[in-house]
């Protein structure tokens, strides 16, 4: 039987993508990103160390038998080593040229918590002399050779890097020396003794000496890292699968700290932050690995590459140029200079914040390098969302001084004062107009309050689904969780990050979008939704997308807002918002307290004005577009005063009426009094015990028709008046919280009645539509007969989730729906994601129920899941004309629904 082949040279790439049938991504998956972008490079002709890696699939076997090697693995391991010693001309623990090699951990998926890389494995006490004669640099190879223990030490043996580091304080003390690289080959050497001893003390074993022991070591330790507990979380916290395993590549080791005209460093093809089209990296000469990330010395730009190694830097650029080329994508890359000689060491797709993603996507288009739909489907909507929150000055970035990184649950940059409690969160923000950050190791539901108070919220513990990072997503209040390198001190009111002492009150910065926490306070900047790159994604996703994006807005400087973002029509005017101004109010309670109809019909004849006017403002700005006007919803009694509070001014008043000084003060206050006391008793007779469910909607048409009746006189002058100014009107009235037809059908005809007679008076024909609100389950349920008197449907999914979880939001959300979501009770909060599964259903048989009657029927929502990514994908498969949100929401929506539509077609 012929041995499984775990182990797969860098030039055998062709090999694996034949087995995979030129999968990248199954490549990836069997390699590792870090192993398949080695082997790449190679293939397409890079100068990259030779070396080899052990797959995944090696990772898992090992894990699963708790412990061994797969059967022919390390056979294989000692062959692929074989082969690089006849590349190289070198030999694994060879005492005339010897090779090194280095170990490296990389899964599918590049993640935090797997084991760090292993370098100049291969070292012991007989190679560091060759090497010595080798290099005649004796400085080096102790150095090196320290660099093992130590390594091997602390990353294969879990040893601390306390005792190692405080030799090399030693050493250059008692050297008399300030930096590392002034210390000679007899003070390496001595360390490097010493730190043998220090790995016998820890481990009580010797070093091993044994390079191929050495190598076994650290690729078992690999093996093992992927179920440490860090690996574990974070796979937990992203969503990543627990079995996928990580694969090890063995490289040739390259020697940036030979001297200098040695090298090593990091660059990205284009600019992260910003997405310039540039080379942008850092690198320092003489050194080795992880030195230029450690931030142990200062590092260089990239730019100074060119005038100190001007023929190594035009390779450089070649090179990165070439791999854009090849991977069409932005690449970060690790390379490493020996003795003027470039080596690749690694590749792969750049992080980059939303801006530089925009810019990045479009700017590879026009250069040729991908096509208009790759473009769209690389930025991620939510991205767009940076476009219109504050984020931090990438210069305040550049010079911030990192305190440290969690995981980036919620968007935005936010700035202020530290505060470790909730109440304290919320007396600062409330009561001394403070910014605050609220900061605690984790949030609970009490702590709701101090959260909402902050305008960010820093947790040391906690995932993806923490108390901490739901709510902060759903007050849209920038958050990291999770940035276990805070040591919060909760009895003495501070946070120690590195030995740094953070006290209450001192101020931070946190970027929800990277998941970083800065030191003081970052300057902030709201980025340009002009941004010439958006503008050209977002008219491109426009060419893709056939959901209609349209908006809900109640004023004009709303509705002009949303048609610069894009918006094609409006979806949801709430026609009651207007009534609570100051200068409406007084006629509408007037309207409510009427006890006779001459004094309802006054009162609304006062209104009938306001409400042309605010109609004729949206018609205006929408030009021609689709204005759907929803009629009175809410229950009466939310235009009253509060009951309690008029109780207690009445007590109040008469307390004062008793101390009365004068016939004057009497009087008033007896107005007072009695005018109060009308309000109380109308308050009261409209007092209900689930306003939500009770005289609203439809119902308070039928109740009150000659309200409904005025508004929609309003809206006809309003769009006769419009359209005799020469533009084009469409208005559409829609009737909220329909739940059986014949209330539709009483309700239109009384209003179309009244909008026939306004269209004959003013001798204008509208095109107009009437249509419904579905936002009760039975309203769903028997769409085919409400749409027989309706023209367009408009889901209200904010209700239709409330009426069809039976779930009241406000009650829910403060209480039980985060714990819900935190125990997985339920996947996602389904007042932010529409429940497919429910709603989503509701949904699909209406629209379907609907259209049999009313092939014509024009469908939408206009709840808050019109402006969220994974509702509106729901909406593209269900066939809805539009979705209707926030106008903030507008790009994003444009964008998600082009993804919807791009995704539906490849499936
Ligand atoms: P990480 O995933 O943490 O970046 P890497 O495996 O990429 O870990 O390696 C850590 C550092 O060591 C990087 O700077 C890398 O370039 C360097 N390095 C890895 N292998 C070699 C090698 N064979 N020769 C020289 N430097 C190496
Ligand atoms: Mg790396
Ligand atoms: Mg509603």
């Amino acid at each position: 039987m012929q041995t499984k082949k775990w182990v797969f040279s860098f030039d055998e790439l062709d090999m694996v993508n034949n087995a995979v049938g030129d999968d990248w991504d199954a490549v990836r998956e069997l390699l590792g990103g870090k192993g398949a972008n080695l082997a790449e490079m190679v293939r397409i002709g890079l100068p990259v160390p030779h070396g080899f890696t052990v797959s995944t699939e090696a990772c898992n076997a090992y894990l699963k038998s708790g412990g061994t090697f797969p059967q022919g693995m390390w056979d294989q391991v000692l062959a692929a080593l074989q082969t690089v010693e006849s590349q190289t001309g070198k030999r694994f623990g060879g005492e005339e040229a010897p090779l090194l090699v280095s170990c490296r951990s990389g899964a599918k998926f590049s993640m935090p918590g797997m084991m760090d890389t292993v370098l100049n494995i291969g070292l012991n006490s007989q190679t560091v002399a060759a090497m010595i004669r080798l290099t005649d640099d004796a400085r080096f190879v102790y150095d090196s050779y320290r660099r093992l223990i130590q390594m091997f030490g602390s990353v294969v043996m879990g040893i601390a890097d306390e005792p190692f580091e405080t030799v090399i304080t030693a050493a250059r003390r008692s050297a008399g020396v300030e930096n590392d690289n002034e210390l000679s080959a007899d003070d390496w050497k001595k360390v490097a003794d010493t730190f043998k001893a220090i790995y016998r003390r820890h481990t009580t074993h010797d070093f091993p000496e044994d390079p191929f022991k050495q190598l076994k070591m650290a690729t078992e330790a690999v093996f093992k890292s992927w179920n440490g507990k860090r690996a574990v979380d974070y796979r937990n916290a992203a969503g990543i699968a627990h079995d996928l395993g990580t694969a090890v590549s063995v490289v040739t080791m390259v020697f940036g700290n030979m001297g200098d005209d040695c090298a090593t460093g990091v660059a990205m093809t284009r600019h992260g932050s910003t997405g310039e089209p540039h080379l942008e990296g850092d690198y320092l000469t003489n050194a080795q690995g992880e030195d230029v990330v450690a931030g142990i010395r200062m590092t260089r730009d990239l730019s100074q590459l060119k005038e100190e190694m001007p023929d190594v830097y035009a390779e450089f650029e070649r090179i990165a140029k070439l791999l854009e080329d090849h991977y069409r994508e932005m690449q970060d890359m690790e390379f490493t200079i020996e003795r003027g000689k470039l080596w690749m060491l690694q590749t792969r797709d750049g992080k980059r914040t939303a801006q530089a993603a925009v810019r990045i996507a479009v700017d590879m288009v026009e250069e040729g390098r991908i096509d208009r739909k790759t473009a769209v489907l690389r930025v991620n909507p939510e991205h767009v969302d940076f476009f219109l929150h504050p984020q931090f000055e990438p210069t305040a970035i550049a010079g911030g001084r990192l305190l440290a990184r969690g995981l980036n649950v919620s968007p935005g940059a936010a700035v202020g004062q530290v505060a470790f409690d909730a109440n304290m969160a919320e007396a600062w923000a409330k009561r001394e107009g403070k910014q605050v950050i609220m900061v605690r190791p984790e949030t609970k539901p009490d702590d709701v309050h101090g959260m909402l108070a902050a305008q960010g919220i820093l947790t040391s513990r906690g995932g993806r689904t923490s108390h901490a990072a739901l709510v902060a997503r759903q007050f849209g209040k920038p958050a990291v969780v999770g940035a276990s390198g805070l040591t919060i001190d909760l009895a003495n009111r501070q946070m120690i990050v590195d030995s740094q002492t953070i006290h209450e009150g001192d101020w931070i910065s946190i970027d929800g979008t990277a998941g970083n926490v800065y030191e003081g306070q970052l300057e902030t900047m709201v980025p340009d939704i002009k941004d010439p790159w958006l503008i050209k994604l977002l008219s491109w996703a426009d060419e893709f997308r056939t959901l209609g994006v349209w908006t809900n807005a109640d004023y004009p400087r709303d509705a002009r807002r949303a048609l610069e973002y894009g918006a094609q029509g409006i979806g949801l005017c709430r026609s009651e918002h207007m009534f609570f101004e100051t200068d409406r109010l007084p006629h509408f309670q007037k309207m409510i307290m009427a006890d006779y109809p001459v004094e309802r019909r006054e009162a609304l004849a006062a209104l009938l004005p306001f409400q042309r006017e605010d109609f004729a403002g949206l018609f205006r700005v929408m030009d021609g577009k689709p204005v759907i006007i929803r009629l009175i919803d809410p229950p009466l009694h939310e235009f009253l005063p509060d009951l309690v509070e008029l109780v207690s001014e009445l007590a109040d008043l008469k307390i004062r009426l008793k101390h009365a000084p004068d016939m004057t003060t009497i009087d008033t206050l007896l107005a007072d009094i009695r005018q109060k006391e009308q309000l109380r008793k109308r308050a009261q007779s409209l007092k209900e015990a689930n306003p939500m469910l009770g005289l609203r909607g439809v119902r308070l048409g039928i109740y009150i028709p000659e309200l409904t009746t005025m508004q929609v006189r309003a809206i006809f002058e309003a769009a006769c008046m419009v359209v005799k100014e020469g533009i084009d009107v469409h208005p559409e009235v829609m009737i909220p919280l329909t739940s059986h037809v014949n209330e539709l059908v009483r309700q239109r005809g009384v209003l179309e009645a009244e909008a026939k007679a306004v269209m004959a008076e003013q001798e204008v024909e509208i095109a107009y539509k009437f249509g419904t609100m579905i936002e009760l389950p039975r309203a769903a349920l028997t769409a085919d007969q409400i749409a027989g008197a309706a023209e367009f449907f408009s889901f209200g999914t904010n209700d239709l989730t409330q009426t069809t979880f039976g779930i009241s939001r406000d009650d829910a959300e403060a209480g039980f729906l985060i714990e819900y979501m935190e125990t997985g009770i339920l996947p996602s909060n389904p007042f932010a994601t529409l429940d497919r599964d429910g709603v989503g259903q509701l949904i699909d048989m209406a629209v379907k129920k609907g259209r049999t009657t009313n092939p014509a029927l024009e469908c939408g929502i206009c709840g808050e899941h019109g402006g969220e990514p994974q509702s509106i994908a729901l909406c593209h498969e269900l066939g809805l004309t539009y979705v209707s949100c926030s106008p903030f929401r507008v790009p994003i929506a444009r964008l998600a629904a082009a993804h919807a539509a791009l995704k539906a077609k490849s499936a």
